[in-house]
């Protein structure tokens, strides 16, 4: 893989648009990060939190790392000092965790609500009825040591284009329906959708944050 090549192919793809490209390093070494990081790259994810924790202290403290994948309650403390961005809150007691932890850190973390809406049984994430229901009842008003910036969801892993743009629809209606009532306050904005399979799609229907691995990185192992 040409990782400078692919990074400046994601630059010019998001130039001039409000979508923006987690690159997602989780598997890769440093030296493939750094490659990324020296084409002007600062934006990661990753999804473990061992391994996002160990990237933090070995490589530049300019990389935002962001967690976008299932977060356990137990490990939130251990990213909470650092984390730029967590893409996959769940549940009300993980926004509750994560609330406390921000607290003892002095910090305000940024975090997307993560939305169920494939059709695979395997996926985390809220219902689209259950988030509405949790945010039009307050369930999240008291946590102020987390600013909820918006949503996240994965579609189903198809090649059926026209399933894939329902599912991404349904999670920019359900954004645009919260953001219109506006419960969650004004630093709700993201919409987290798009993987190498499907980025093009998603930056289509709005999304503005795309997950890329694969695509930068190559195949994982
Ligand atoms: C691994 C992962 C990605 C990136 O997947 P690719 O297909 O390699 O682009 C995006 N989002 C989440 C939640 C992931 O776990």
């Amino acid at each position: 893989m040409n990782i400078n090549k692919n990074i400046a192919y994601f630059q010019n793809l998001t130039h001039n648009t409000d979508c923006k490209l987690v690159a997602v390093s989780k598997t890769k070494s440093d030296s493939e990060i750094l490659e990324a990081y020296s084409a002007g790259q600062r934006v990661f994810g990753e999804n473990r939190v061992q391994e996002v924790e160990e990237k933090y202290h070995r490589l530049p403290k300019d990389i935002q790392w962001h967690m976008i994948g299932h977060l356990q309650r137990n490990k939130v403390k251990l990213i909470a000092p650092f984390i730029a961005m967590i893409h996959s809150v769940d549940s009300i007691k993980l926004a509750e965790e994560i609330n406390k932890q921000a607290e003892k850190s002095k910090r305000i973390i940024p975090v997307l609500l993560q939305v169920h809406i494939a059709r695979e049984q395997t996926k985390f994430g809220f219902s689209p009825e259950e988030l509405l229901t949790l945010v039009n009842s307050g369930a999240f008003d008291g946590l102020t040591s987390i600013s909820i910036c918006g949503l996240m969801g994965m579609a189903t892993f198809t090649d059926n284009k026209t399933q894939i743009r329902e599912e991404f629809k349904r999670l920019k209606e359900l954004f645009d329906s919260v953001k219109n009532t506006n419960p969650l306050g004004n630093h709700f904005k993201e919409i987290s959708m798009g993987m190498t399979n499907d980025y093009e799609i998603a930056m289509e229907e709005g999304s503005t944050l795309i997950r890329v691995g694969s695509a930068i990185f190559g195949e994982r192992n």
